[in-house]
């Protein structure tokens, strides 16, 4: 399914986990693509990862958070590739508190890459989207987009803003062949689902194995989802075939959330 042929696409955190299963997904549909975060060989070994198939690939290191860094970032993704016509906002960060103990430094953090690093890279790549008359932003949220949960306040109130954001931008420039959509998974397999069990193991004083447990069983299909499931949902929102698809927050979980 070599639909993404000739489109020029950016990955935010694709030096990683969902990021590179989405930024490897988009390469094989045929996408040229930019991956983008902090950790320079991650992001190499992916561009690698693209170019041997066949694809152009760019990597870019970029903290989202710092909005001169978003507008060089957008500088040599067009430089090196052209314009990007498909955005993929997946950088994020998790963190586990109770609300009296979250800090005002984990509140501001959490809203700045998870939702603020959004806004910024959408502005940036809109006009080009809006010029090209085609586009296709993808913001990675999280079930915690659509439902709450104990002890994840910041996160929760970072991805209800980021599917707040999806579902505005999407009706402004809903006549304009630009669809914006979210993708909200449940825990899946990677390294930020890793750091959650060590944490959960580390406050209760059981294994690991058993917290990982705890996490499988969120999903009534008892087990994590997986990257490249997510990667998956994540192309197909790019296609053609999912052009009347937008303003949406899809939820890939096994079945817990189900409005
Ligand atoms: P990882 O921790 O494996 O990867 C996170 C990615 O975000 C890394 O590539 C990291 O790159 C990047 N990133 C973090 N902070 C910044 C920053 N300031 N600037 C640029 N890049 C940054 O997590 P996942 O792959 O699991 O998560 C990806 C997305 O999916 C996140 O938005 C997360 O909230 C969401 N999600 C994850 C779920 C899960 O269970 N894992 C479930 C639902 C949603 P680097 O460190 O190089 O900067």
């Amino acid at each position: 399914m070599a639909e993404l042929t000739g489109r020029v696409a950016l990955v935010t955190g694709g030096g990683k986990g969902i990021g590179r299963a989405i930024a490897l997904s988009l390469a094989s549909a045929g996408a040229d693509v930019a991956v983008a975060g902090r950790s320079k060989d991650a992001l190499e070994e992916v561009k690698t990862a693209i170019r041997a198939s066949g694809r152009r690939g760019e990597a870019i290191v970029c903290d989202v958070t710092d909005r001169p860094q978003i507008d060089a970032m957008f500088g040599q993704v067009k430089s090196a590739l052209g314009d990007p016509l498909i955005l993929v906002n997946n950088a994020g960060i998790a963190a586990s508190a109770k609300l009296t103990e979250t800090t005002d430094e984990m509140w501001d953090q959490i809203m700045r890459v998870n939702a603020t690093a959004a806004f910024y890279c959408t502005r940036a790549a809109l006009p080009a989207m809006l010029s090209a008359g085609w586009g296709r932003v993808v913001n990675v949220a999280s079930i915690a987009a659509r439902s709450g949960a104990a002890y994840i306040a910041a996160y929760a109130a970072s991805k209800h803003a980021l599917l707040g954001l999806t579902r505005a931008v999407a009706l402004e420039v809903v006549t304009r062949g630009i669809t914006v959509n979210a993708v909200c998974p449940g825990y899946v397999d990677t390294e930020m689902t890793d750091r959650s069990a060590a944490y959960i193991a580390a406050r209760t004083g059981r294994p690991e194995e058993a917290a990982r447990k705890i996490l499988e069983g969120f999903s009534p299909q008892g087990r994590l989802m997986t990257a490249e499931e997510v990667a998956s949902l994540a192309t197909y929102l790019c296609s053609e075939s999912a052009r009347g698809i937008t303003a949406q927050g899809i939820v890939l979980d096994g079945g817990s959330v189900q409005a």
